[in-house]
């Protein structure tokens, strides 16, 4: 997990909270900017295969990457809306999905990853 990125989302949220404020209409705008996000994550996906003949190969999987990093950082800033605790409701998600896959070692396995065990010294699932 990046060390920035619950510091630059909670700027960004104390900045459209300053400039739009906190009412229902902005938490749905920060909502729908993660869909926009995903739609340009998308869209440069479909730039980067070249799907559209007319328009030919218009990205590069750099720009999808790029892409995604919006996606996350858009859901990191409307997740400030639902949560008081942004950071804390994430780590519980990530290792809900650590426990899931300590309970089904075969999807390590499959991916050649080790398991996930209690020796591991980030685990706290
Ligand atoms: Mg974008």
């Amino acid at each position: 997990m990046s060390a920035v990125l619950w510091p630059v989302a909670g700027h960004i949220v104390a900045d459209l909270n300053t400039v739009n404020g906190t009412g229902e209409h902005e938490t749905a705008m920060r909502l729908i900017k993660v869909v926009e996000e995903a739609g340009e994550a998308s869209a440069a996906y479909i730039g980067m295969t070249g799907q559209n003949p007319r328009k030919g190969t218009t990205h590069t999987r750099t720009d999808v990457a790029d892409e995604l990093c919006d996606v996350i950082i858009a859901a990191a800033v409307a997740l400030h809306s639902f949560t008081a605790t942004p950071p804390a409701v994430l780590e519980a998600k990530l290792n809900a999905a650590a426990r899931r896959l300590t309970a089904h070692p075969a999807a390590l396995t499959r991916a050649g990853l080790p398991e996930l065990t209690a020796a591991d010294p980030d685990r706290n699932w």
